[in-house]
């Protein structure tokens, strides 16, 4: 892409009602735009990293064997109801609205009910199980608190997959499958060394869940760590019995900030019994299915991977989720370096390198700030003084480290 295609300007400072760090460079690096507390835009250069994000997770849930739906973000009340989910005394985050001939709507914060409804029609016999239905799709949750930028909004796209399962030890088998599907995925946007699968309340069908925690001073969460044995138990769990359960006690354990990126939960019958979804055993006999719900914010985790690398420059992102892999930054001067920018930009093109060209014609200061600010892995400079040595100025944007590079030498380090 070039520059001058991208109508997103970068800016000095983020709105001074913008307290979160993720937010504030998001938006000062044109990535998004606050719409309103908690309620933000995805922009070209956010929406590229979001789809990346959403684009490793697609790939590790197909691995354990997802397979990808959409469901509707409008949702009778009539499902919820069975539940003791409509009610606004049990639930206080719903948004409500009502139809005009009369009668209410919810936009849904979650899709256990309208899934485990729907997958009525599809499961009838041991043989249609087990089976695991995902979906990236727009929840709606009046949260209380907006004061985490992107990583808690009133609508956000989640990763939300639930399992479908014969019996609780063919459940746990998919359980322990899609907890490592997530430790890649955290290990795959640049977030493994801080991520904790961490121990936390199971609910009522099992002693625990598992949150992913990533350590960070932004965090809303806190847990009890234990970085030498990669323990973390949230802090709503902690006791005795569970310091004896993992084997750990409680001076092994730090205290340390946390932001829950993905979560992994055991629901045994409690939806399929109350909405009738059930199945047919080899005997003849029909048994109720056993669920489980697994899910990730992907801009929850964008936000972080922003917050945890950012340096007082501006962001730095991940070569696995970054907008573009490289970033071409023209120095205005002569023709022959606009000439030679191009070229450059169209060998990278042709290589299969995705990249931006800063085409602009703006002083060297300002272009170098804004590609700092950007974030973009690697910096090629283009200059009078790179075309007189005869190679380009290669600039890694996480360490600073220089290199010198011809175009067939960039080719091989950036693909
Ligand atoms: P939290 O305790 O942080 O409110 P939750 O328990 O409500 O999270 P789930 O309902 O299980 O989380 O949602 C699954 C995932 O969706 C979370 O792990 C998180 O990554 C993401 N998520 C949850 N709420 C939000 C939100 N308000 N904004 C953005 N992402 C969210
Ligand atoms: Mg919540």
């Amino acid at each position: 892409m070039r520059h001058t295609e991208l109508f997103t300007k970068t800016r000095r400072d983020a709105p001074s009602d913008e307290v979160a760090k993720n937010a504030q460079l998001l938006i000062r690096a044109g990535y998004i735009h606050k719409e309103m507390a908690g309620v933000y835009d995805l922009l070209p250069l956010g929406l590229r990293t979001f789809n990346k994000v959403v684009g490793i997770i697609r790939e590790e849930m197909n691995n354990i064997g997802g397979t990808e739906l959409h469901l509707s973000a409008l949702q009778s009340p009539e499902n919820w109801r069975k539940t003791d989910r409509w009610d606004d005394e049990k639930v206080d985050n719903w948004f409500k609205t009502s139809l005009r001939q009369g009668g209410e709507l919810g936009l849904g914060f979650t899709h256990e009910e309208t899934l485990t409804a729907l997958m009525r029609e599809h499961i009838s016999s041991w043989r249609d199980l087990p089976t695991y239905p995902y979906q990236f799709q727009t929840k709606f949750r009046n949260e209380a608190r907006a004061k985490s930028g992107l990583m808690r909004t009133r609508e956000f796209v989640m990763k939300d997959l639930y399992s479908f399962s014969r019996s609780t030890q063919e459940h746990d088998v998919f359980y322990a499958a899609c907890g490592d599907a997530y430790e890649r995925i955290f290990q795959r946007v640049g977030l493994g060394v801080l991520t904790y699968k961490t121990f936390a309340s199971g609910g009522s069908f099992s002693k625990y869940s598992h949150e992913f925690q990533a350590l960070s001073a932004a965090g809303e969460d806190t847990v009890y760590v234990s970085k030498e044995k990669k323990i973390a138990i949230n802090k709503e769990v902690l006791n005795d019995e569970v310091l004896a359960d993992l084997g750990v006690t409680r001076d092994e354990l730090t205290e340390e900030p946390a932001i829950e990126v993905g979560n992994i939960f055991s629901l045994g019958t409690r939806f399929s019994e109350t909405l009738g979804l059930t199945y047919k055993n080899e005997d003849g006999e029909s048994v109720p299915v056993v669920m489980g719900s697994y899910g990730i914010g992907p801009a929850r985790v964008m936000a972080t991977v922003a917050e945890v690398f950012a340096d007082e420059k501006g962001l730095v992102w991940p070569v696995a989720i970054a907008p573009f892999r490289a970033h071409i930054v023209e120095i205005p001067g002569s023709e022959d370096v606009k000439k030679e920018a191009e070229e450059l930009y169209s060998s990278l093109m042709e290589a299969g390198i995705d990249v931006l060209y800063d085409n602009r014609d703006a002083r060297a200061g300002e272009k170098f700030a804004d590609s700092d600010l950007l974030g973009i892995p690697v910096r090629i400079v283009v200059s009078e003084k790179t075309l007189a040595a005869g190679k380009f100025e290669c600039v890694e944007r996480a360490t600073g480290h220089t290199t010198q590079k011809s175009v067939s030498g960039l080719i091989q380090t950036l693909s």
